[in-house]
């Protein structure tokens, strides 16, 4: 286990900088490091104070990682670039290991999860780059498969037509040679581990985009029979094995370290298998679900769903941020979830699954496996459900060209008919909505002599704004009928509206 040894992350730095700089905008869920000071309005002498407290405090944490071959440890100096909203941290040379791959971008998912936390709604930063001696890891380790040309934006597949997507669940058994056996890829903590819960976000994620039209391509299987080299039912296997099953020929695809020899290699095969596959099926956009980790002191307090892309690919970086922005609405709308952490500005990063992959790419991390809580999320099916949801419209409608806007209620303008005649509640709305919509009220105050009920009405038909539903209110009373209500939509993906306050009243002739 990598364990990080450090007191004050991720609390510690950022309580300093508070103090330093009392940023004008109060913290709030939502962007992660969009709030805050920009790096070119902080002067030389605080910018460097800033760069030099990271210093310590990341000097600190890296004491604690456990070390990958060929690594003696960390010499580190970082630096603040606004051009590119970016902390560039600078690992040293005693930091290069014998081999790229899973464990090095674990190690720096930690280190930048760390420097993130600590500049939150502090410096408005994006995103992490690593060196080794001023160096890219890829200068000095170059990778075996070039990354492939990238699809630009200006090819962008046929809107009209459904997409086709692959999606990888992460991980999964692989084959260990140090321990000469079979075992997962990440450990088993608060009652799940990651391995065995993306297969199911896997699964009914690929059921809601198949519903849609769209084509799927999965990385790893769902199917329950035997793998026979380990006994174990095939969806927990990794994608690696999977695919060499059912594309034997292509060993470019499962095996693209030959050459490797250390321990983890099939591990690091996995991990790019999951990308060139979605090469080899020429999918539209590929996604990546993964949990997260957070680990050591302070760690477990870390929660919620982040969204991370290749640097420089700005379609990447927009094919992201719709997914997180559609979650965030569909996880919400789930009443146990509403205040559910999604950060909405997806991370700039250097992974292999979106690196190596040709289209649009997104590493999905749908929650913390090293938060109680989140854990728990993960493992609920109500959680699922909102999650893939989310997840599904952010694909299809960021392939229609659809923007994700917030869905609310605008007005309804008070009415009021006398008792028995039909009248419009009219019902103003905002945002792209999926139909069916669904409209409820519940009553929040009711003249005395009335009885108040609730109300149900769906709509099938896509409409604009407003939808108008026509009722008439009861006969038999003796006097007008003033009422307050609360009305709010859901829309097909289960994204509710907040609830919107109006009145009406039914009227006596006396
Ligand atoms: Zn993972």
């Amino acid at each position: 286990m990598r364990i990080i040894r450090s007191s004050t992350w991720p609390a510690g730095l950022g309580i300093l900088l508070c103090l330093a700089f009392a940023p004008p905008i109060a913290a709030q869920s939502g962007d992660l490091n969009t709030r805050g000071t920009p790096i070119e309005e902080l002067s030389s002498i605080d910018r460097e104070r800033i760069e030099r407290m990271l210093d310590d405090e990341l000097t600190e944490a890296a004491a604690g990682l456990q070390l990958i071959e060929g690594q003696t440890g960390f010499d580190i100096r970082t630096r603040l670039i606004p051009e590119r909203r970016t902390v560039v941290i600078e690992l040293g040379t005693r930091a290069i290991p014998t081999h790229t791959g899973s464990e090095l971008e674990y190690q720096q998912r930690q280190i930048s999860l760390i420097a993130l936390e600590l500049l939150r709604n502090i410096i408005a930063v994006d995103g992490a780059e690593f060196r080794y001696g001023d160096k890219d890891i890829f200068e000095i380790l170059p990778d075996p498969v070039p990354p492939p040309k990238h699809q630009t934006q200006e090819t962008d597949p046929q809107k009209s037509t459904p997409p086709k997507v692959a999606i990888a669940g992460s991980h999964g058994l692989y084959f260990n040679y140090a321990q000469n056996d079979w075992t997962a890829q990440r450990p088993f903590i608060n009652g799940m581990r990651e391995d065995f819960v993306t297969p199911y976000f896997a699964r009914d994620l690929a059921t809601q985009l198949t519903s849609r039209g769209a084509t799927v391509h999965k990385a790893r299987t769902n199917e329950t029979h035997i793998h026979a080299p380990t006994g174990e039912q095939w969806w927990r296997i990794a994608a690696r094995y999977y695919l060499e099953s059912i594309l034997p020929e292509e060993n470019g695809i499962w095996h693209s370290l030959p050459n490797a020899t250390h321990a983890t290699r099939e591990e690091d095969e996995d991990m790019r298998s999951r990308p060139l596959y979605a090469n080899h099926v020429g999918a539209d956009y590929a996604i990546h679900l993964h949990t997260n980790a957070a680990d050591g002191p302070g760690g477990a307090d870390v929660r919620g769903t982040r969204g991370y892309y290749q640097t420089g690919r700005t379609a990447d970086a927009a094919f992201a941020k719709q997914i997180l922005c559609s979650m965030k609405q569909a996880i919400r709308s789930v009443a146990a979830y509403e205040n559910w952490e999604v950060v909405e500005t997806p991370e700039p990063g250097n992974y292999a699954e979106n690196r190596l992959a040709t289209m649009p790419s997104a590493i999905i991390e749908l929650g913390f496996h090293t938060n109680a809580d989140d854990a728990r999320a993960l493992q609920q099916t109500a959680f699922r459900n909102a999650a893939v949801k989310g997840i599904e419209r952010g694909i299809s409608d960021h392939h229609a060209g659809n923007a994700c806007t917030d869905f609310r209620i605008t007005e309804i303008p008070s009415f009021s008919a006398p008792a028995g005649t039909p009248m419009d509640m009219v019902v103003h709305f905002e945002g792209n909505p999926r139909f069916p919509v669904t409209l409820r009220t519940r009553n929040v105050s009711c003249s005395q002599g009335w009885s108040c009920g609730s109300a149900t009405a769906t709509y099938s038909a896509e409409q604009d704004s407003p939808i108008t539903r026509t009722f008439a209110c009861g006969t038999g009373a003796t006097h007008t009928g003033n009422f307050t209500y609360v009305a709010w939509l859901t829309d097909a993906s289960g994204i509710k509206t907040p609830e919107f306050q109006y009145t009406y009243s039914c009227t006596i002739d006396s």
